[in-house]
């Protein structure tokens, strides 16, 4: 169980969140939406630690992790996709996805997370010597997203991965979404693709002016009431 409980973060004297409370059951899904500038973003960074929390406590499973470096939440098993992809541009795919699996503890396991890794994303293996600046958005949102999973994270963390992509595109992404949950990983998603995004989620949370407006099992969760407060009718 991962658990946010009255988080307060954000930017030095700019503070962003105000009392999020938020959980999500193992091997469960959380779709965050909300506008832009809403704090989705400042969240995961948040859990993250790459934000510093100034009042609340994150917790994983009961323990405490606000306050833990970065490095360590990789460590706990926690792995983020940021938004943007960031992946290594004049680097190979292959390269990219070396990277994630860096620390010591995943280096004997390389081999094998890149099998893995080409077994869910067949067409990264066909461009695994091609330089990752050249390929197209989806495919670079696959490395991003592939790069993680080599740390064989138990929770993800990913921002915004469907943002410029087409549609096509986007229904692949999803599909690789709902395989990597039904490997049993815990996911926390920040979407604006709201249908899509509300459809393989077992949470759903609006986040407005760094509150948390509404939050609800995703079965529970009607599209015209979401857009409805979405866009502050
Ligand atoms: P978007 O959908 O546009 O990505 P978001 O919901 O992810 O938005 P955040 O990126 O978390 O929103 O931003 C929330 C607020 O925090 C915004 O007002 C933004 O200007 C501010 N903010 C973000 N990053 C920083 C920063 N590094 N320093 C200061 N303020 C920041």
């Amino acid at each position: 169980m991962l658990e946010l409980a009255n988080v307060r973060a954000g930017y030095g004297a700019i503070n962003v969140l105000w009392d999020v409370s938020l959980q999500c059951a193992a091997g469960k899904l959380m779709t965050i939406v909300g506008p832009n500038g809403a704090g989705k973003t400042t969240l995961l960074r948040a859990l993250m630690g790459l934000v510093p929390v100034s009042q609340g406590e994150i917790r994983l499973d009961g323990a405490r992790i606000d306050g833990t470096p970065t490095w360590r939440m990789a460590d706990a098993g926690i792995a983020m996709v940021p938004e943007g992809r960031m992946v290594f541009q004049a680097m190979t795919v292959e390269e990219n996805l070396v990277m994630g699996a860096y620390a010591r503890r995943h280096r004997p396991h390389v081999q094998e997370r890149l099998a893995a890794a080409y077994a869910m994303f067949p067409r990264l293996a066909e461009r695994r010597r091609q330089a990752a600046g050249s390929l197209s958005g989806g495919e670079a949102q696959m490395v991003a997203l592939a790069r993680a999973l080599m740390a064989d994270p138990r929770i993800l963390v990913i921002d915004e991965p469907s943002l410029g992509l087409a549609p096509i595109v986007v229904a692949e992404l999803f599909e690789v979404l709902a395989r990597l949950k039904a490997e049993g990983r815990t996911i926390v998603l920040v979407e604006q693709n709201t249908a899509q995004a509300v459809a393989i989620a077992d949470h759903v949370c609006l986040l407005q002016g760094g509150r948390v407006v509404l939050a609800q099992p995703a079965h529970e969760v009607r599209l015209e009431a979401l857009h409805a407060r979405y866009f502050g009718r």
